[in-house]
């Protein structure tokens, strides 16, 4: 029997034996509605009444799983990623399953069966090997065989060519409807209502906040709606003005005829090199690629009427696909094709999931584009939802799933189309540290990206702009090469960038961050209760500091200018454009104070090294020595026939300036500043060298290598705190709590390699007397401290001060090798900040 088939004999008995509500009568109101009854739906509505709200009412358009889940392959992989976050979910999810048949009488059809990865290629086996090290340190089982062992454990599997596999025995499949069933069946037993055959048509609001739903049956008011409608949720949100960037795809896996040598007791394989992944079903095989060119489907709206379907496969399209999954396994293109099935799934711009409440719409949650990984995080994904909706913040770090970090432009339907066609294959590809996206490329320019071209820029993708990463001398095509763990073919390149800003002068293309002018009679006294620091005091000041949520937790790290009394310059990084303007709006309500996103009118550029100084003074004629413009001063000045705000402060450790210039001028003012640049030897410095620079700086990167699980004190940050400002801050009663605890034993900490040979990038396991501490959240190469270096969040059993870390025996373990590190809380570079005062 077709594993389709199979899934929908198993639905109906499951059905049969718990009989969700069809066409019941809808209730008025829910304290939450959830929509949608697929994998994501029915856990959410699980978790959430665990969590205590029994209230909780989940509208199925149509039966549930109906949509994507119905058809799921159902593997179950803990291995795989570099993020904490992801590898959490996967490993709660797995236990979630392997307990619910003992809670719920559903059995979900789970199967520890064990699954390998293979490595074929020597950059996947360094990658895997990368992996496997951060994944134990996670908890996942995962153990190194070798070729005869895979044989051995997958006998139909060709082998000649597979240089390691990697085995991770809790892992398997499930049935994805089986636990759908099981779900729901737990959510009921708490409470929960779950109504099938009533779509939501639309969203009843108050203002920015949503208040219920709308369907043909009727209104339901509510407090918090949870939109997991799968590959629906884009068009569903729109309904209620939300921006929600998915688009489904075309998804395969074929099915053998009964093959006799096949056993149900064998586990899953995957062969990202072959784009597949194989397991036993039916007595035959399942074979399931993830193909690297894939093909969009419906891109102007899903048919409300799709249930339980499939689509009509390409062969054309597929079959040289098709041929190099096979060989993997070369019985399968001996035996018959009993099936090949295609449905759609939902993929995400960059490929990660989209979760939590929607910028534009207060209580109005998201849980929606899994990018194949919805089964195997699903149970992850609703327990996040419910913490959230439960306790009004996630509890475990969000910044890269959070539906906030994604653009309205990026839910336009050729944007979508033309970003999604490599959306699958990336789940396959190798995950090379400098890996670029490649398509819908060139979304949004700087004003003065046409010279940067000029200067031989390579870009990148950064937030959809055209992000400068490092530049090419005269001669050299600005191309990233070929993808490699070692040394780039522009490592020197990057190298000099980096030096020129150490010890001479740099001009950096800072555009793409987020920009809002915050006006108002009230805008100071709101932007100093949001504010860990004190950001009102003078004007014409810069101030580094965090917005804390109510627990103490980092919402936001960012700049805060203030220009005048009823006027401030809010800056923030790209991937923090959309948090940092919602939490502004939200803590503002209806204050005397105005937040406009000026981001589009300004271009930045910053202007820093030794020599910035004299630069400056060679463009404008406005006083820059220290007296008259010391650190953190800002001021308007000229620059040619412009005015440009220019503010003394560095992300990068020297003396420098940030000039934030009126769109119109950018051209001018960034020609006025090479011109006068070329006697001073001004060279362009792109993404690569600010990243080495401020690592060596310890400057922190929200999203990076702190996020909303840290506290200021933990981050290092206790020194941008203003505990004794009048008036206090939002989060101050937390920050007073923790440093009442007493000394701390999570801190973080600044890692560098004795060895200057080896790279770090992330997720590098660092150990202390040989046990694992923790691990680098971003990392880099400080050319001036001469080796890699990273941030480390680091948990102890006593408290952690730099004695502690003098007496430990500091390493960091690189796929299989161990090097020797130094560990420090203080900056290694420039630890008393001399330079930046300068
Ligand atoms: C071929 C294939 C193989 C896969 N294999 C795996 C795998 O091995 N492991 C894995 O983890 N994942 C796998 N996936 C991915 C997985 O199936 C999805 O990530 C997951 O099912 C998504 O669940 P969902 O609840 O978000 O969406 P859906 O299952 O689509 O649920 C959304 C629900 O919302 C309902 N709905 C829509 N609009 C409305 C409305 N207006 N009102 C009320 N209800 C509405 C729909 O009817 C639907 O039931 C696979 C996907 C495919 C296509």
């Amino acid at each position: 029997m077709a594993a389709s088939e199979k899934a929908t004999t198993d639905r109906t008995e499951a059905i049969g034996a718990e009989q969700p509500q069809r066409g019941a009568t809808l209730p008025e109101r829910a304290q939450v509605v959830v929509v949608g009854g697929g994998i994501i739906g029915t856990s959410v509505a699980y978790h959430l009444a665990h969590a205590g709200l029994r209230d909780v009412l989940l509208l199925e358009r149509d039966r549930l799983t109906s949509g994507t889940t119905w058809h799921a392959a159902g593997l179950m992989a803990t291995f795989g990623s570099t993020s904490q976050t992801s590898t959490e979910l996967r490993i709660y999810t797995r236990d979630l399953y392997s307990r619910l048949e003992g809670e719920t009488g559903l059995a979900t059809g789970l199967r520890q069966c064990g699954l390998i990865e293979l490595a074929i290629e020597p950059g996947r086996l360094e990658e895997y090997r990368r992996v496997s090290v951060f994944n134990r340190h996670c908890g996942v089982d995962v153990h190194e065989i070798s070729p005869r062992e895979v044989a051995e454990l997958f006998p139909l599997a060709r082998t000649d060519d597979v240089l390691a596999g990697f085995y991770i025995p809790d892992d398997g499949r499930v049935n994805p409807v089986d636990v759908t069933m099981s779900l729901a069946r737990g959510a009921r037993m708490q409470g929960v209502t779950i109504i099938e055959g009533v779509p939501v048509t639309g969203f009843l609001r108050d203002r920015a906040t949503v208040t219920g739903v709308r369907t043909a049956q009727g209104d339901v008011a509510a407090e918090y709606v949870v939109n997991c409608a799968g590959m629906w949720a884009r068009q569903l949100g729109a309904l209620a003005g939300v921006s929600i960037p998915l688009q489904a795809a075309e998804h395969y896996y074929l099915l053998t005829e009964p093959i006799e040598e096949v056993d149900g007791s064998w586990p899953v394989l995957e062969d990202a090199a072959s784009y597949g992944y194989y397991r036993e079903e039916g007595g035959g095989l399942m074979l399931g690629m993830f193909e690297p060119v894939c093909a969009p489907w419906k891109v102007d709206g899903i048919p409300e009427d799709f249930s339980f379907g499939e689509l009509p496969p390409d062969w054309d399209r597929m079959a040289p696909y098709l041929e190099t999954t096979m060989s993997r396994v070369p019985i399968t293109s001996r035996i018959g094709i009993r099936k090949f099935f295609c449905g759609p799934e939902s993929f995400t711009p960059d490929l990660l999931p989209i979760v939590g409440e929607a910028p534009e719409l207060r209580n109005y949650f998201v849980a929606a584009g899994l990018n194949s990984i919805g089964i195997l995080t699903g149970g992850g994904i609703g327990r996040t939802i419910a913490h959230w909706i439960t306790s009004g913040s996630p509890d475990i770090d969000v910044t890269a799933m959070n539906i906030d970090r994604l653009h309205p432009y990026q839910a336009n339907p050729e944007y979508l189309a033309t970003r999604t066609v490599e959306s699958l294959g990336l789940v396959y590809s190798c995950h090379y540290p400098n890996r670029p996206a490649k398509a819908a490329r060139g979304a949004r320019l700087s004003p003065i990206h046409h010279r940067l071209v000029a200067q031989r820029a390579c870009f990148r993708d950064v937030s959809g702009w055209e992000g400068a990463d490092w530049y090419a001398p005269e001669g050299i095509e600005p191309e990233v090469g070929e993808q490699s763990w070692g040394r780039p073919p522009w490592f020197g390149y990057w190298e000099s960038e980096h030096q020129a800003a150490r010890t001479g002068v740099i001009a950096m293309d800072m555009s793409f961050m987020a920009k809002f002018s915050v006006q108002g009679r009230d805008a100071g006294a709101e932007l100093e209760r949001i504010s860990a620091n004190r950001v009102a005091g003078e004007a014409g000041k810069i101030t580094y500091t965090q917005w804390l949520n109510e627990g103490g937790r980092l919402e936001a790290d960012l700049t805060v200018t203030k220009l005048d009394d009823e006027q401030f310059w809010v800056v923030a990084s790209d991937t923090a454009h959309r948090h940092a303007g919602t939490w502004m709006r939200r803590h503002f309500g209806d204050a005397h104070a105005f937040v406009t996103d000026v981001t589009s009118g300004y271009a930045q550029i910053n202007i820093q090294g030794p020599r910035s100084r004299e630069l400056m003074a060679a463009v404008t004629h406005a006083d820059m020595s220290t007296g008259a413009f010391p650190f953190r001063a800002a001021r308007l000045i000229d620059i040619g026939f412009a005015r440009v705000l220019c503010i003394r402060i560095t992300y990068l450790g020297e003396l420098g300036y940030e000039l934030h210039i009126p769109a119109e001028h950018a051209v001018h003012v960034y020609d006025r500043l090479v011109q006068a640049g070329q006697p001073l030897g001004l060279r362009h410095a792109g993404l690569k060298a600010l990243a080495s620079l401020r690592m060596e700086k310890g400057y922190r990167d929200y999203g990076h290598d702190i996020d909303n699980t840290d506290t200021v004190a933990e981050a290092g940050l206790g020194f941008a705190v203003a505990l004794d400002k009048p008036g206090g801050f939002v989060g101050r009663d937390a920050v007073l709590a923790q440093k009442g605890n007493g000394p701390l034993r999570r801190r973080l900490v600044q890692v560098l390699l004795t060895d200057p040979k080896p790279l770090l990038f992330h997720a590098e396991v660092v150990s202390r007397n040989g046990r694992p501490a923790g691990y680098l959240r971003s990392a880099s190469y400080g050319f001036t401290l001469g080796g890699a270096v990273g941030l480390a969040m680091i948990d102890a059993d006593e408290p952690i001060d730099q004695k502690y870390l003098d007496a430990g025996n500091w390493t960091v373990q690189v796929g299989d090798a161990v090097y020797p590190a130094v560990a420090s809380l203080r900056p290694l570079y420039d630890p008393a900040s001399k330079r930046v005062q300068m």
